[in-house]
Formats: structure tokens, sequence, C-alpha cells
């Protein structure tokens, strides 16, 4: 037997994930891409890879698409964001996926 209020939970918990998948698809298709090497840019500029996956983190302090962490780069815990691939030059891709975080997500 199903009770209206374990039926509205149900109901909350389907819009969260639904609003995760939303988020995730929009971002995604602005061109940034999330998964085990996500690129992301500090608070002080630097470049490095890290593992995001939208609303499945549980190392870092989620703050909408900015997230609190540890820069492997400037070895500092700091505010960083999702870049955009085709925003970077080679170099630039070619530094932050020399540079990546701990595989923990
Ligand atoms: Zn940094």
């Amino acid at each position: 037997m199903t009770s209206a209020k374990s039926r509205r939970r149900l109901a909350i918990t389907v819009a969260v994930i639904a609003g995760y998948v939303a988020g995730t698809v929009i971002a995604t298709r602005r061109g940034y891409a999330f998964g085990k090497n996500t690129l992301v840019r500090c608070r002080r500029g630097h470049l490095f890879t890290t593992v995001w996956i939208p609303g499945g983190s549980v190392k870092a302090l989620r703050l909408g698409f900015w997230r609190l962490q540890w820069c492997p780069v400037g070895r500092h815990v700091g505010l960083v964001h999702p870049v955009k691939g085709a925003d970077l030059t080679d170099a630039e891709r070619e530094f932050a996926l020399a540079h990546h975080d701990t595989p923990i997500p």
C-alpha cells in the first residue's frame, strides 16, 4: 500500500533527478563536458581536469556551477568551475589533461 506522503516524496525525488539531468543536458549543449575528465579552472586561473558528475560529488562542496576543491596545479583549495574545451588552446587543453586531481568523485 502506498500512502500519499510516500508518493509525494517519490515525486520530489523524481523532480530533483530530472532537474540535475536537465541541467547537465543544457550545460553539455553549451559546450561543457562532464565526467571523468572535466576541464576546470580555479579562481587563480589554473587549468586542470577533475571528475565532475553533476549532483554526484562527495569530495567537494558544491555551489551551483562553482565548486570548492583542491587545485593540483597551485596546490591550494579554491573555487573551480568548468570551462569549455572549445575556449582553450591546444596547449591549454594538454596542460589541463596532464594535471588531474585524485580520481575519487
Ligand atoms: Zn589553482
